[in-house]
């Protein structure tokens, strides 16, 4: 059996949520982190959609490119019918990239001349109208995106977005073609291809527009968006019979010493970490004090694991706008990001060797600089913790089997205020903590 869908994701904490809604949408899915080498088909058990977690939101265009051609290029081997380029709901991207050159160089590669992009994800606030795309009540450009660390986004309107990286036509299906059903939706993808363009920003505004666009794409090589658009994409396979009975979503069967690593400065995260500071021992890391990121990462771990038995501890970086612009000025944007990240992989990997076995991170960049650190190959996709994030469970593909650890990656902005209690407190229960 070969696989129905392969979808790359730019980064890890939106590859589990792409997986996840997969997973509630009852199809079989493996997230593997970068492009396996040597794992074939066997190795992944009777998965029917495979996501590959790439770290390109933020990398060089050409980095970008060259992973998802070479995922692109494995998901093919193993088979996959469609492919799906997933990024954040929030666009999260520069004008140089790397959305629309990853886009291309997909769509080239798969011979196709149209694909639509909509990161649209209405559970968690993300809705597109008239091509401009909302976060909660406020446009993209008001709302805390606009102070990103690495992708401040200024601009709501995703059509000009879009066309700023790249050469090819932006057009726009507007709600009230959506509201007259997949049908309608098609044909507005066949007048715009007939007029050159080659991508689509497709308005939705709720669940119900996501499934009316997912039928309009179900003979679409590639297709690119948020993870709210692969809710619609399961039906398709299953009113074609590619799809077996669901498996169930199961806890990680993971005890031990639990941390949370939060390298977000995102709104949400920072309502997380200041409420979670008052329940565990925490540790504050100042970007400008890790001149020897070895050094500090062994010192931090020290402190860590010396408490390691007396319950969860928390480690972040996470600061508001104006303290992260000033660490910035001072160490550059992405030199400033490129230390933390690379801070935070080593103290994850100091924290695993040292018995810590649960691991909660928020922050994308973060979690792919964890997970990497962590040499985590693959993940099996457990219960849902808050929309969009569930638990996962590490696995390993190819040989024998490394004592498996309990991962939740949190896109800095998902996630109710308690998220990192209700995370532990959901596996103390599985494992009888
Ligand atoms: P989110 O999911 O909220 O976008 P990310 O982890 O993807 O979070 O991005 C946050 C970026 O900000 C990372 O590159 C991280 O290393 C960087 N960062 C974290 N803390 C600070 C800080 N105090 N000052 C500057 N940059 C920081």
């Amino acid at each position: 059996m070969s696989i129905v869908l392969g979808c790359i994701a730019d980064d890890f904490t939106g590859a589990t949520d792409l997986a996840n809604t997969l997973v509630k949408n009852g199809m079989r899915t493996v997230q593997v982190n970068g492009v396996p080498s040597g794992a074939g088909l066997r190795d992944l058990a009777d998965a029917e959609a495979v996501v590959v977690a790439l770290k390109s939101r933020t990398c060089p265009v050409h980095e970008a490119v060259k992973e998802s051609l070479a995922a692109l290029s494995w998901l093919k081997g193993l088979g996959a019918k469609q492919i799906f380029f997933k990024y954040c709901s929030t666009f999260d991207s520069t004008d140089v990239g790397n959305i629309g050159p990853v886009a291309d160089s997909l769509a080239e590669a798969l011979h196709t001349d149209f694909a639509i992009a909509c990161p649209a994800f209405p559970t968690t606030g993300r809705t597109i109208y008239k091509g401009y795309l909302f976060v909660g009540d406020v446009l993209l450009s008001e709302s805390s995106l606009k102070d990103h660390p690495l992708t401040p986004m200024r601009d709501a309107n995703l059509v000009r977005v879009l066309s700023r990286q790249t050469d090819e036509l932006v057009g726009l299906v507007e709600h009230k073609i959506v509201r007259q059903g997949s049908d309608a939706v098609s044909a507005a993808f066949g007048a715009l291809k007939q007029g050159g363009h080659r991508y689509a920003i497709v308005d939705a505004l709720d669940d119900a527009d996501l499934g009316v666009i997912g039928r309009a794409v179900a003979d679409h090589p590639l297709v690119t968006g948020g993870s709210g658009i692969a809710l619609g994409l399961p039906e398709n396979y299953r009113r074609q019979g590619q799809l077996g009975a669901p498996a169930p979503a199961e806890l990680p069967a993971v005890s031990g010493p639990a941390v949370v690593i939060a390298g977000s400065c995102s709104q949400a995260t920072r309502g997380q970490v200041s409420r979670a500071r008052k329940l565990w021992p925490s540790h504050q890391v100042d970007p400008l004090s890790l001149e020897d990121v070895t050094d500090a990462a062994r010192s931090v771990a020290d402190a860590v694991l010396a408490g390691l038995n007396s319950g969860p501890q928390m480690i972040y970086s996470t600061a508001d706008p104006d303290t992260v612009q000033r660490v910035q000025s001072r160490l550059g944007r992405n030199q400033a990001g490129d230390t933390v990240e690379r801070f935070f992989g080593r103290l994850a990997r100091n924290l695993r060797d040292g018995g810590v076995r649960r691991f909660v991170v928020a922050g994308g960049e973060t979690s792919g600089a964890v997970v990497q650190a962590l040499g985590v190959q693959a993940m099996r996709i457990g219960p849902e913790i808050d929309p969009g994030v569930p638990w996962t469970e590490s696995l390993t593909l190819g040989s024998a089997g490394e004592e498996p650890l309990a991962l939740t990656l949190k896109s800095g902005n998902f996630g109710a205020e308690d998220f990192f209690e209700k995370a532990l407190a959901m596996l103390d229960e599985r494992n009888g903590a």
